[in-house]
């Protein structure tokens, strides 16, 4: 007999719920815990999982096969080249290594619940238990309901009842032991699936040998690294984080993210680490930096929920049915422009360079270019939504979807559609003196005061035009009054 846990979007030891649950399963049986992972090049495929972050994933694996090998728990790596084959491997396993119980942390995208649910039957069938665990939020969805027991669709009451439930129920904040140390014997008994190997990336997703180098040398793997950073940033930076979090120029943000995503860090352990900085055991009081962070945080939960319980986001249906039939634009030139950071709207380009060359955006960064190329450019979200998802490290579907339907105007609590974000003045405002612009358009390098957020038209363009940087692609005047008018002519659109 023995216990399984089966690791997915929660590659860590520490603060595992669903570990933690199998490893106490297992003290209890007196058997082993064997802890898995299925790489299913398939998915990474569907989910347009970038080759930075599926490195970003077979690096982390790496090191949690090394720290389970300490308690003597075997990390098994197999590659189920179809999705769909993926339970089916699992019962085998299951089967082959007479498991009685199998635990793993909930995944809400509709695929991933349909698979789950579809295993639990299967399970059950053969006598095996499966638990489902809900670990990926800090306060699960269906939790929070509002005062007529419908689901919130708008953040601030949210995030009211969030902090208030996390009130009322303080011990969700409590850390979940790591597990313990696997019976002697299970070194020998188990030999062979310690000697599993990690494997290297599928063809389609594979690195660069200088991509290798350069998001490996950003980008360190792993839980510990992940706990070095939440440290840093809580010791240094979380107490400002609320004045300087929109300067792009600055590190003033966690940069956390793809630890999140990957779950090498929970949420939780970030609520209560910050909770603990504060003077106070309230979320919603002392510091503003940390109350601040502590709700932007929240904001990874809140588009969970709002995944969770209308999961037609997860069908390329936008949050608001009626913004279904806005009449896009097709322009693959702009869609390109847009993609290199060839848009002669230096915060716009400087933003997408620094996507393209880290896998990473600054946050305001990505609510100006979201926005640009679905009211500047009228682009289809969808598409700046899937261009995100291939190249981020800390690509997730719910909190990206999210950011573009906030960005767009067409998903849940958005930016009204006429709000139209004018990229000179968020340049102006958030890169003051273009430092941002400056590291990531080199080409602008020279141009000195003001003329960096507009190089042609308060620059003249000579010096933008020696070096081969582009004039704007679209007028902002121009497309601002035809995103007005085609959002507004579109809504309702049958
Ligand atoms: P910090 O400012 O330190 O925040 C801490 C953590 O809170 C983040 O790591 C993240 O997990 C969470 N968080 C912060 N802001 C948000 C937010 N607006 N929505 C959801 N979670 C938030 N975030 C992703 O993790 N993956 C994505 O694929 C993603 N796509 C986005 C697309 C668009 C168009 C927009 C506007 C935002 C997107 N975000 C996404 C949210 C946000 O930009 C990033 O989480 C943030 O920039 C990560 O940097 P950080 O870790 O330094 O964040």
């Amino acid at each position: 007999d023995v216990v399984v846990h089966w690791f997915k979007c929660d590659l860590r030891t520490k603060d595992n719920k669903s570990l933690h649950l199998a490893s106490e399963k297992a003290k209890e049986k007196g058997v082993p815990l064997i802890a898995m992972y299925i790489v299913s090049p398939q998915d990474f495929e569907a989910h347009l999982t970038a080759p930075v972050r599926v490195d970003f994933i077979l690096r982390t694996l790496e090191v949690l096969k090394s720290d389970l090998a300490k308690l003597d728990i075997p990390l098994y790596v197999e590659t189920v080249e179809k999705r769909k084959k993926v339970p089916e491997r699992i019962l085998e396993l299951l089967g082959e290594w007479g498991a009685s119980h199998i635990f793993a942390t909930v995944e809400y995208e509709v695929d991933e619940l349909r698979r789950e649910a579809s295993l639990v039957r299967a399970c059950l069938e053969r006598g095996i238990a499966m638990d489902v665990v809900p670990d990926t939020c800090v306060v699960s969805p269906g939790e929070l309901t509002s005062g007529t027991g419908r689901q919130y669709s708008v953040y601030t009451p949210w995030f009211r009842a969030w902090v208030a439930y996390l009130h009322d129920h303080p011990d969700q904040l409590d850390l979940f032991d790591e597990p313990g140390k696997n019976p002697e014997g299970a070194r020998k008994k188990y030999a062979k699936l310690f000697e599993s190997k990690i494997p290297s990336a599928p063809e389609n997703k594979k690195l660069t040998e200088e991509e290798k180098k350069r998001f490996r040398s950003m980008w360190p793997p792993g839980e510990h690294e992940a706990h070095e950073r939440l440290e840093k940033f809580c010791d240094a930076r979380i107490v400002n984080y609320s004045d300087h979090r929109n300067f792009p120029a600055k590190s003033a943000t966690s940069s956390l993210s793809v630890h999140l995503a990957s779950g090498t860090l929970s949420s939780r352990t970030c609520i209560r680490t910050a909770r603990d900085r504060n003077n106070t055991k309230k979320l919603n009081s002392g510091n503003q930096g940390i109350q601040t962070w502590i709700s932007e945080v929240a904001w990874r939960d809140f588009y969970k929920h709002i995944l969770a319980h209308w999961p037609y986001v997860c069908m390329n249906t936008p949050f608001k049915p009626e913004y279904t039939n806005i009449d896009w634009e097709y322009n693959d030139e702009h869609f390109k422009a847009w993609c290199e950071g060839r848009t002669g709207y230096p915060i716009v380009d400087a933003a997408m360079r620094q996507l393209n060359h880290c896998g990473y955006m600054h946050n305001r960064c990505r609510m100006i270019v979201g926005s640009f190329l679905a009211k500047h450019l009228l682009l289809d979200w969808r598409m700046g939504e899937r261009y995100f998802m291939e190249h981020l490290i800390d690509g997730d579907f719910a909190s990206n979807n999210g950011g573009w339907g906030f960005s767009a105007s067409t998903g849940v609590d958005p930016q009204p559609y006429f709000r139209i974000f004018n990229p000179l003045l968020q340049s102006e405002k958030f890169d003051a003196n273009g430092e941002y612009i400056r590291k990531w358009v080199p080409e602008l390098e020279g141009i000195k005061g003001n003329a960096i957020h507009d190089p042609y038209g308060r620059g003249k363009g000579n010096e933008a035009k020696k070096k081969g940087y582009p004039e704007r692609i679209v007028d902002h005047k121009e497309s601002r009054d035809r995103a007005l008018s085609r959002y507004k002519a579109g809504i309702g659109r049958e």
